[in-house]
């Protein structure tokens, strides 16, 4: 018994020292910053909320970043891009304003034309078909992060020359900063990063 609550004494005072030394540190660069008292227990629920802000709702949910998963297999080819709202429209509440809505159909344009990829031309790969969503415009949206979609399907006449990917995506949407690549081709598998001053993806 008395050991056990000297060791719960000796924890909780450990535990007090921790915090006070944190509440100290906190208190210090509150001081620098407000020169005002703060109360600690509103500090930590603005901490909370400011953090659930600014953290992704989803793994892959960076701004400013996109991935793009290509699959072939014998000659036919999907391809999958995912990317925050942030990094295509520059904003992932609903479209309120007749522009924004203008810019979110845009956008959805962009991913439905297919003209932000290409492959090398030997490869003879053939677009059949274009699929692209957003979260922005489902019911759901404004409670958080917001994501574009777009999914392709290709085929390949000459699948064996395929070895380059082209990317322009960047120069028609100036948010997106870069992408990672992830490919299997036939079998063999890789994965590469772009962005607007690396724009070729070799296979
Ligand atoms: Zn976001």
């Amino acid at each position: 018994m008395k050991l056990s609550l000297l060791a719960c004494m000796l924890i909780a005072a450990g535990l007090n020292t921790a915090v006070v030394t944190a509440q100290q540190a906190e208190h210090a660069q509150a001081a620098v910053e407000q020169k005002h008292q703060h109360d600690h227990d509103h500090d930590h629920q603005d901490e909370h909320d400011h953090d659930d802000d600014d953290m992704p709702a989803l793994g892959a949910h960076v701004h400013g970043h996109a991935v793009l998963t290509l699959v072939l297999e014998g000659n036919e080819m999907q391809l999958a891009f995912q990317s925050a709202a942030q990094s295509i429209v520059g904003f992932e509440h609903k479209p309120r304003t007749p522009e924004q809505k203008q810019e979110v159909a845009a956008a959805i344009e962009v991913f439905n034309q297919a003209q932000w990829f290409s492959f090398n031309t030997d490869a003879n790969c053939e677009l059949v078909m274009a699929e692209a969503s957003t979260d922005l415009t489902e019911p759901q949206a404004n409670k958080g992060h917001a994501d574009f979609y777009a999914n392709y399907q290709l085929l390949c006449q000459r699948p064996a020359r395929l070895d380059e990917l082209q990317l322009s995506i960047f120069s028609l949407v100036p948010a997106l900063e870069h992408m990672d690549i992830q490919w299997i081709i036939n079998g063999r598998q890789g994965a590469s990063q772009a962005a607007l001053s690396s724009s070729t993806v070799r296979f």
